[in-house]
């Protein structure tokens, strides 16, 4: 049975520019996922790209990433991508940082920037040349 890779997608504001535009360079490998994103940041790529199915959690400050370590403690995530702004201080900086422990706990794949996220991608598109760009 083909299994979907599970992706969880969290872009931080001033970061949410960048992600979309991730997003769209690689909509076709992630529209052959399973797509998980925090509240806002599923909203912007669902808004830029109408095709992918997006399960949207809650605002990260309200709670989405928390939910997100929960999947990631569950196995129910394969790749973390998550585009951190490191020049803001944020309400929430326990969370992310919970977040980015639970992804070391479990070893799961976790892009913190575009650079890494592009190099996992350009990696995963390429053994599935099908759904590359
Ligand atoms: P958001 O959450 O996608 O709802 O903005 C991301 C975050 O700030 O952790």
């Amino acid at each position: 049975m083909l299994t979907r890779r599970r992706v969880a997608l969290i872009a931080h504001d001033q970061k949410k520019d960048d992600m979309v535009a991730f997003a769209r360079d690689h909509r076709s490998y992630l529209a052959s996922c399973e797509l998980v994103a925090t509240g806002t940041t599923g909203s912007r790529i669902a808004k830029a790209c109408p095709d992918l199915k997006i399960r949207r959690l809650k605002s990260g400050p309200l709670g989405g990433d928390q939910q997100i370590g929960a999947l990631i403690a569950e196995r129910n995530v394969d790749l973390v991508i998550f585009f951190v702004d490191p020049l803001t201080p944020m309400p929430h900086d326990v969370d992310v940082k919970a977040l980015m422990r639970l992804a070391i706990v479990y070893d799961i794949p976790l892009a913190l920037n575009r650079a890494t996220a592009e190099a996992i991608l350009e990696q995963e598109e390429a053994a599935t040349p099908a759904t590359g760009r």
